[in-house]
């Protein structure tokens, strides 16, 4: 039984990039080991991440990572049972901001910023997957 769970969240203050680097090492290597795949996404204070894998293996780690003080507002954008993974490829990778088209922004939203809270879970879910398509995700 495989699930595929997306959440957004706002970053505290302290969060910058040696604390990105060691979020993203922890999670490579946790995920590694209990089959948990998927990829993060930090943009301006914001985190979007999505998390596919077996059903309990999601949701314990969904429960550890909102309960992280690194980071507030987790929101659930989108829950699904799914039969295959969109990101087998990566135990967590990076979305790369530097290799992102403005213009793919400006296609699912208002304006050229990644705001989840501003869209719905299926719109965020359509921009990660055209980031998968166009390889803009480090990491693997
Ligand atoms: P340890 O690393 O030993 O940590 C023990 C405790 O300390 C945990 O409660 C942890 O939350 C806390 N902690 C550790 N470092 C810090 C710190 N610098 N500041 C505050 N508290 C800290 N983990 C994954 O395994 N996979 C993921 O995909 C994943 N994605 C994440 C995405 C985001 C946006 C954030 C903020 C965290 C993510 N984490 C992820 C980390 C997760 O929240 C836990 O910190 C981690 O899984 C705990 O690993 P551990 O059990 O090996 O405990």
């Amino acid at each position: 039984m495989l699930v595929r769970l997306m959440y957004a969240s706002r970053a505290v203050p302290a969060v910058d990039q040696e604390e990105l680097v060691s979020i993203l090492k922890k999670s490579k290597a946790n995920n590694h080991k209990s089959g948990v795949t998927g990829a993060l996404c930090f943009s301006e204070g914001i985190f979007i991440q999505v998390l596919e894998g077996g059903r309990s293996a999601v949701n314990q780690l969904y429960n550890r990572i909102a309960s992280d003080a690194r980071h507030a507002d987790v929101v659930l954008l989108s829950y699904e049972e799914i039969e295959e993974r969109r990101f087998a490829g990566w135990s967590m990778g990076q979305v790369s901001m530097q290799r992102l088209n403005p213009a793919l922004l400006l296609k699912y939203s208002e304006c050229a910023k990644l705001d989840p809270y501003a869209v719905s879970g299926k719109v965020s879910m359509a921009l990660f997957e055209e980031l998968v398509a166009t390889a803009a995700i480090m990491g693997q």
